[in-house]
C-alpha cells in the first residue's frame, strides 16, 4: 500500500511521514515545521552563531571528527535508513554515502586549518614593502542549506561540514522524501557536541524552503532541479542574498572506436544505473563510434540483463525502486515520448510486471543518429540513450547540445584523443575512462556549467563559498605622512613622475635615468615631511 501523495494530509496533521519506496511501509515521521516558524528558527541560529564563531578552529574540528566517529559507529543503522527511505541498494548507501561522507569529514577536518587560517599577502610594489597584510577569513553567519532526496547524506554533509567548520550556523531543509535521514544528521551532530542552536533542521515542503530563503540567512545553498533552482535564484535576488545553485544534468559519455569495450560497458552500466539512475551526474546519453556501436550495445544489454532488480535491503541487489511515484511517472513518460520520436527500445521501458510498486525495468533506448536525437530533458531514472557518431566533431556537438553541463566522460585508450575531447566538452567535471565517481572526491571542486548551476561545493572552493575575506593592511610607520596624501604640490608630482618611470619602464636605461629623481625627491620629501607644518 503505497501512500505517496499524502502531502495535503500531512500538512493538515502537522506530521511529515516517510514511506519506504522499497515496500511502501511507513519508516517513521517527524513534526512538520510550518513556514511561519522559520524566521524564529533562523533568529535562534544567529544566537548560536555568535558563540560558535568564537570556538577555536581546532575545537570545531574536534567536534566534527567526533561526529565522523559516531557516523562510523552507527554506519549500519544509517545506511539501512537511507536505503529504506529513498531506495538505493544497501551497497550504495555504504559506498556512495557513508564511505564518501567519512572521507569528506576526514578531508575538511584535516585541511581546514590550511583553508581557514589568515593568509599573509605580500605586496609586490617596493613602496609598500614594510606593510603587514593578511586575508582574514571569517564565517558568513547563518547559512540555509536545501537538498534533494537522491543522496540524503553526502549532499547535505558536503555543505554542512565545511559550513560548521568555518564557524557558520546552519539551518537545513532536507527533502520531504528523506526527512529521517536529515533528522539522523542532526542527532549525530548534537551527540558529537554541536550546540542545538548552531545546527537546526526544518522539515517540510516547498513552502518551508521558500520561508528559509526569505528569512534572515546570509546565503542559500540549494541543490535540486534546474526549474526550482531558477525560482530560488529569483527569490534570493529579491532580498539581495547570494546563492550557490547545484542543479540538474543530462550527462554525456563519448565512447571512441579504440575504447576497451568490456571495461567501458561495465563502467557505463554502473554510471547509468547506479542509484537507479537518479543521479544528477548519472550517465544519460552515450555516444558511441559507429564502428563499434553494435558490439557496444550488445555487450551493454547483455550485462544489463544480469542486473538484479529488487528489494534494495538485500546485499546482492544492484537496482532498487525509484524513490517516488512522480519519478516513475516521469521516467515512463520520457521513454514513451522518445519512442514516439523515433528511438528504438533495446530493452526495459516499463514498470516491472513482476515487482510492481516503484520498480522500473532498466532501459536502453537507441537513436539512429545524432541528427535524429532531440535535445532531451534530464531523465532521473534507469534509462540510457545510445547514439552512434561518425566524427569527433559530431560527437562533441551532440554532447554539448544540452542546456546542462554538469559532468561528462570520455572512454578511449588514446590519451591524445581523450585530451582533445576533454578540451571540447562543456561540463564542470570531465572524467576519462570513468564516470560519476568525482562527486565522491572531497577535494574535487563541484560546479555546473550552463543550466547545471553556479557556485562551488567541495574542495577549497566549496569552503570559500562559506566565508568572507577581510583584507587587513597594517602600516608600521605611522609618523610621516604619505607622499600621495594632501597637499598636492609640484614636488609631489615630480616625485610621482620619477617613481612611475622607475617602477614600470621596461627599458633598463629609462629606469636608471629615473632613479636619481626618485631618490632625490623621496629623500627631500621625507626630510621635509618631518618638519612640515602644513600637514593636514
Ligand atoms: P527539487 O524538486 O528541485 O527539490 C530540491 C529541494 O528543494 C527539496 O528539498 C525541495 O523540497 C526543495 N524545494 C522545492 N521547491 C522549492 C522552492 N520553491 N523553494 C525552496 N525549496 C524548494 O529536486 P529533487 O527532485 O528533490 O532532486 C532532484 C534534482 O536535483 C535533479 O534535477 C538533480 O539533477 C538535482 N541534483 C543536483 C545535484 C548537483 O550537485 N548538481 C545533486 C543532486 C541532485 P521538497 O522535497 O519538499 O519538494
Amino acid at each position: 500500500m503505497f501512500k505517496l501523495n499524502a502531502a495535503e494530509e500531512q500538512k493538515r496533521t502537522g506530521v511529515l511521514q516517510s514511506f519506504s519506496p522499497v515496500d511502501g511501509t511507513l519508516v517513521g515521521a517527524v513534526k512538520l515545521t510550518s513556514p511561519e516558524e522559520v524566521p524564529d528558527i533562523v533568529s535562534s541560529a544567529w544566537e548560536g552563531f555568535a558563540g560558535w564563531a568564537r570556538y577555536s578552529l581546532a575545537g570545531r574540528a574536534r567536534i566534527l571528527r567526533r561526529f565522523g566517529d559516531l557516523l562510523l559507529q552507527r554506519s549500519e543503522e544509517v545506511a539501512r535508513l537511507i536505503t529504506l527511505e529513498m531506495g538505493k541498494p544497501l551497497v550504495e548507501s555504504f559506498a556512495a554515502e557513508i564511505e564518501a561522507c567519512l572521507d569528506l569529514i576526514h578531508y575538511y577536518t584535516k585541511y581546514g586549518r590550511r583553508f581557514l587560517e589568515p593568509k599573509p599577502v605580500r605586496l609586490h610594489n617596493p613602496f609598500f614593502w614594510r606593510r603587514k597584510n593578511t586575508d582574514r577569513i571569517e564565517p558568513l553567519g547563518v547559512l540555509g542549506i536545501i537538498t534533494p532526496w537522491n543522496w540524503p547524506l553526502l549532499i547535505p554533509l558536503g555543505q554542512i561540514i565545511p559550513a560548521l567548520l568555518a564557524g557558520n550556523a546552519v539551518v537545513f531543509k532536507p527533502s520531504e522524501h528523506t526527512p529521517l535521514s536529515g533528522k539522523m544528521i542532526a542527532e549525530l551532530l548534537y551527540e558529537a557536541g554541536i550546540p542545538p542552536s548552531v545546527f537546526q533542521v526544518v522539515y517540510g515542503f516547498a513552502g518551508v524552503g521558500q520561508a528559509l530563503i526569505g528569512a534572515r540567512i546570509s546565503k542559500i545553498f540549494f541543490t535540486g532541479s534546474t526549474a526550482v533552482g531558477w525560482k530560488v535564484m529569483q527569490q534570493a535576488a529579491e532580498s539581495f542574498k547570494r546563492a550557490v545553485l547545484e542543479l540538474g544534468g543530462n550527462d554525456p559519455a563519448i565512447v571512441c572506436a579504440d575504447a576497451d569495450l568490456e571495461y567501458t560497458t561495465s563502467g557505463l552500466l554502473w554510471g547509468g544505473f547506479n542509484n537507479c539512475g537518479q543521479n544528477c551526474n548519472g550517465v544519460e546519453r552515450i555516444y558511441v563510434h559507429r564502428s563499434v556501436e553494435q558490439k557496444f550495445v550488445k555487450l551493454l544489454a547483455d550485462k544489463l540483463a544480469k542486473l538484479r532488480l529488487g528489494n534494495s535491503l538485500r546485499e546482492d541487489v544492484e537496482l532498487g525502486p525509484l524513490a517516488n511515484e512522480a519519478q516513475l511517472q516521469k521516467t515512463a513518460r520520457i521513454v514513451q515520448e522518445a519512442q514516439e520520436q523515433g528511438a528504438e527500445l533495446i530493452c526495459g521501458g516499463k514498470r516491472s510486471p513482476a515487482l510492481g510498486g516503484l520498480y522500473f525495468e532498466p532501459t536502453i533506448l537507441r537513436w539512429p543518429s545524432v541528427d535524429r536525437e532531440p535535445e532531451g530533458e534530464e531523465v532521473f531514472g534507469p534509462v540510457v540513450f545510445v547514439t552512434p557518431f561518425d566524427t569527433r566533431e559530431e560527437a562533441l556537438r551532440a554532447a554539448n547540445r544540452s542546456q546542462y553541463g554538469l559532468t561528462a566522460s570520455v572512454w578511449s585508450r588514446n590519451r591524445e584523443e581523450a585530451e582533445t575531447l576533454v578540451n571540447g566538452l562543456q561540463a564542470g567535471n570531465v572524467l576519462v575512462n570513468d564516470c560519476v565517481v568525482s562527486f565522491g572526491f572531497p577535494e574535487a571542486s563541484w560546479t555546473g556549467w550552463k543550466k547545471s548551476g553556479f557556485g562551488w561545493v567541495h574542495g577549497e572552493k566549496g569552503i570559500d563559498e562559506m566565508v568572507r575575506i577581510k583584507f587587513v593592511t597594517i602600516e608600521p610607520q605611522n609618523r610621516s605622512q604619505k607622499l600621495w596624501w594632501f597637499p598636492y604640490t609640484p614636488s609631489v608630482m615630480t616625485a610621482m613622475r620619477s617613481g612611475v618611470q622607475f617602477l614600470f619602464a621596461r627599458n633598463p636605461l629609462q629606469k636608471i635615468k629615473a632613479l636619481p629623481g626618485v631618490v632625490r625627491h623621496m629623500t627631500g620629501y621625507l626630510f621635509l615631511n618631518r618638519r612640515r607644518k602644513d600637514k593636514l
